[in-house]
């Protein structure tokens, strides 16, 4: 099946310079969409609009969006995917530290949500796509609190917005990754051995589950979190 409801759509991916966000922003240009990438330093990739976005920011994040409405159209399939991951003991764990992850991964997701909303909602189309993390269910098998507890709110975050746009034309969802083979978690020992499908996953893996969820043929399907996680939890 060649996936529809790419054609004449805006994708607005966040930390869309590298890994998985890179990965989702070729794939939905590939798909036919017009696709817009913001990252801390603007992501440069062939087709793609590369923004300077600091999703912590909200005034970053008015200024992206803006761009992204005036030089492409206003935005149809919006991607939260900006995050950063630190494994810190909870008791090294500083405020400081602690508030910058809970910044980065939730809250900048809920800036970026908030301001992308209304347009969908004006339209009565649009597709919200978060990329949450097994340990948002988990706690996380490291020592990863701050972590855990921001995608478990992302998750959750993702659920409200479905529940509260369902009848704007609007579909929210989220994935809930684990051991994808990016920078991000390439300090941390070979953990293949730990996947039941015998290998780590790739971006690709991820962002084939985020265009089918912007696709088309994913109206029905809202308020959802998707595994993609190689049998790494089954739950
Ligand atoms: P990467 O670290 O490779 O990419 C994360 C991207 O987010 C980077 O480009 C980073 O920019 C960007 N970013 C960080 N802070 C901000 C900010 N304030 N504003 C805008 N962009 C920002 O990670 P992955 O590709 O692996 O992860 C992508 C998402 O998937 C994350 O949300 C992560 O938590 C999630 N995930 C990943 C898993 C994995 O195994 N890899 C498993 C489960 C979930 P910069 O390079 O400038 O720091």
């Amino acid at each position: 099946m060649q996936l529809a409801g790419f054609d004449s759509r805006v994708a607005f991916v966040t930390g869309g310079a590298r890994g998985i966000g890179r990965c989702i922003a070729e794939t939905l240009r590939d798909l036919g969409a017009r696709v817009a990438a913001g990252d801390l330093k603007a992501p440069e990739i062939d087709g793609v609009l590369g923004v300077e976005l600091d999703v912590t920011d909200e005034a970053s994040v008015d200024a992206a969006f803006s761009r992204v409405e005036r030089e492409l159209h206003p935005v149809d399939l919006l991607v939260l995917n900006a995050g950063i991951f630190r494994i810190e003991p909870l008791e090294e764990t500083t405020l400081e530290s602690w508030q910058q992850t809970i910044d980065v991964n939730l809250t900048g997701a809920f800036l970026c949500a908030k301001r992308g909303l209304p347009a969908m909602r004006e339209r009565g189309y649009g597709r919200l796509v978060a990329i949450g993390s097994s340990a948002g269910k988990t706690g996380g098998a490291k020592s990863v609190a701050a972590y855990g507890a921001s995608k478990a709110g992302v998750m959750t975050l993702a659920k409200a917005i479905a529940s509260e746009y369902a009848a704007s034309g609007v579909t929210s969802n989220a994935l809930a990754p684990a051991l994808i083979d990016t920078e991000m978690i390439a300090s941390m020992p070979d953990l293949r051995d730990k996947v039941p499908v015998g290998r780590l996953g790739t971006p690709q893996d991820v962002a084939d589950v985020v265009a089918f969820l912007c696709s088309e043929h994913a109206g029905y399907i809202t308020g959802e979190v998707v595994d993609v996680n190689g049998g790494f939890l089954i739950d």
